[in-house]
């Protein structure tokens, strides 16, 4: 029988109505009393690390999830993260290059609706998460509505519906139903995985709305060591408002610029414009490419963590991890 540990954090799949609204309550345990027949195929220990509304998550909870696994990668066959839909893909993304080429899956779930209402999707995530942590194969995915989802590439794309993720620029990696799963598509893994704590949390994101100028830019670059930039269409700056020169000021004082786009698919391509090709030409800002949002600032999270060598950070950037960007020139 496989060994499953399954860590809470809290989330819409443990909340119970209070008279200020949901909140996180049921503990790890309880929630998986609630799926008897998915428990008895596995051999589960449940852990309850927290819980909170997935809005109270920071990267020290991130940290706290990838050394529990950290702890106990040798004691079992894979992992089950509950946590709230919210931030989800973040986690998701930040766990990807913190715990690189596991051979073991580490799978993140949640739920629109608790596991206590009438309609809920908490019990069928949880019992497909816990399906694929035992036979799912390698790797961070979630695992929500029946989809396997690359943790670098999932997003929150509906904020009701019980499909509330979708892979963003890249196939989902299988699907789960009823104990059966497909799995398409498997990345690198390694006989063990490569674990890594130490985040730089010095990093912001300004989405750009017409008509803004550089202050909002210069307060973002002032507190912290990299900027990502969410622009428009396959990205660039607007020539008024000073963006190059406050990019090209911070660049001289260590500070990096990231550019992505607000456009959920398809990725930047900076070179394309003349208002990003300076950017990407003279100013040599890094760009997002076909990565998420949520992607690019976990993985700047951690190559500064590693590095503050502007050069080593860009080799890092560009180093595709788990499937996350598609390998270019
Ligand atoms: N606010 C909740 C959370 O992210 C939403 C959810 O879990 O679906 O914790």
């Amino acid at each position: 029988m496989k060994k499953i540990l399954l860590i809470g954090t809290g989330g819409t799949i443990a909340s119970e109505a209070t008279d200020s609204g949901l909140a996180p309550a049921l503990t790890t345990r309880e929630l998986l009393g609630l799926v008897p027949v998915a428990a008895a195929r596995c051999d589960i220990t449940a852990l309850q690390l927290f819980s909170l509304d997935s809005t109270n998550i920071t990267p020290v909870h991130w940290q706290g999830i990838v050394r529990t696994i950290r702890e106990n990668y040798g004691d079992y066959d894979g992992f089950v993260i509950t946590h709230g839909t919210d931030t989800l893909a973040y986690t998701a993304a930040a766990l990807s290059y913190m715990i690189q080429l596991s051979p073991k899956p580490v799978v993140l779930t949640g739920a629109q609706k608790p596991i206590n209402f009438d309609s809920t999707d908490s019990k069928v995530n949880l019992t497909d998460a816990i399906d694929c942590a035992a036979r799912g194969g390698p790797g961070v995915y979630i695992v929500f509505d029946h989809k396997m989802i690359l943790g670098t590439r999932a997003k929150k794309t509906r904020s009701k519906s019980f499909s509330a993720f979708s892979s963003i620029n890249f196939p989902e990696l299988g699907v789960v139903r009823d104990g059966t799963i497909v799995r398409f598509i498997t990345g690198d893994t390694a006989e063990s995985p490569e674990f890594y704590e130490e985040l730089d949390t010095r990093v912001s994101l300004l989405k750009l709305v017409p008509g803004m100028d550089r202050a909002a830019l210069d307060f973002l670059f002032e507190r912290n060591d990299a900027v990502v930039v969410e622009s428009f269409g396959v990205g660039g700056v607007p020539e008024a408002g000073g963006f190059y020169d406050s990019i090209e000021e911070w660049k001289s004082r260590g500070k990096l610029a990231v550019l992505t786009t607000q456009v959920e698919n398809e990725g930047s391509d900076l070179a394309v414009y003349r208002v990003g090709y300076r950017l990407k030409k003279d100013l040599g800002v890094l760009e997002a490419y076909d990565m998420t949002t949520e992607a690019v600032l976990a993985k700047l999270m951690w190559a500064l963590g590693l590095s503050r060598d502007p050069a080593e950070v860009r080799r890092l950037f560009y180093t595709p991890v788990a499937m996350d960007m598609y390998p270019f020139g």
